[in-house]
């Protein structure tokens, strides 16, 4: 019998142990190890699917953090308005580069939530429904664009479910091409920070019939900002993407402290 046997027993029978005390935990980020944030934090990071598209797409939420304090970043609901997708990819990059962030709050991230119509460059989804006027707003308005109910679409519904299940205290959902920060709900303070930090102007542009906006905003009261960038935002890659609107997501994430 190999002489190494019993030491690496000794260790796995070791870590057995400590796992089963809940001393040791696997990291599921080694990359974040090296910092002042305690481990719970950086291995609190989650993809799940929360739903699935009408041709079977999944989509996909990751958290980050475990704070009682919560944000919601969603991106792309219209399928052709793709720059939020690489914005919110590079968002989680910057907040496991900095899990200080982390600290006492939850990030939600829902980088796609109309996969279908990304995938085809349409803003509605398969069903040819427009998803941000789908939800049990009391404006709502049935239609075949809208969905002959309220919720008809299984993208809106994977969406409702994110809030149902994460409670977040604001949400981001972002878009183009309208060039403004819009609000819904008691969210004029957070669209006014998130303006310092970006070129776009806050502009109320009225509550849709349906969307998203009327639906968490009035309807639930959580503050929700409609970040509308421009058409031409989907020629920048994500870095290009980060260095014009980064900061004012980072404040979103961090509100009502200052972004750094
Ligand atoms: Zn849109």
């Amino acid at each position: 019998m190999n002489r190494k046997w019993p030491a690496i027993s000794a260790v796995c029978a070791l870590f057995a142990v400590l796992t089963f005390a809940g001393c040791y935990r696997p990291v599921r980020y080694p990359e974040l190890v090296d910092t002042h944030v305690p481990p719970a934090i950086v291995s609190a990071a989650r993809y799940h699917i929360v739903g699935t598209s009408v041709h079977g797409r999944p989509i996909m939420c990751l958290g980050l953090g475990q704070g009682p304090d919560v944000a919601l970043i969603m991106a792309t609901i219209h399928g052709n308005e793709p720059a939020g997708t690489p914005l919110v990819r590079r968002l989680a990059m910057h907040l496991r580069q900095h899990p200080e962030m982390l600290s006492g709050r939850k990030v939600v991230l829902l980088r796609v939530a109309n996969p279908d119509g990304l995938a085809h460059n349409s803003r509605y989804n398969i069903h040819g429904v427009d998803l941000n006027r789908n939800f049990e707003a009391a404006n709502r308005l049935n239609s075949r664009q809208s969905g002959l109910t309220a919720l008809s679409e299984p993208e809106s519904r994977a969406i409702r479910q994110v809030i149902l299940q994460y409670k977040p205290d604001r949400i981001v959902s972002i878009h183009q091409p309208l060039a403004c920060i819009d609000y819904d709900g008691p969210a004029q303070g957070l669209a006014e920070r998130m303006g310092q930090y970006c070129a776009l102007p806050v502009k109320k542009l009225g509550a849709r019939p349906g969307s998203l906006g009327s639906y968490a905003g009035v309807t639930l009261g959580i503050p929700i900002i409609t970040f509308e960038m421009l058409g031409s935002d989907s020629q920048l890659d994500s870095e290009a993407l980060w260095q014009k609107y980064g900061k004012a997501l980072v404040a979103a994430v961090v509100y009502p402290n200052p972004a750094q």
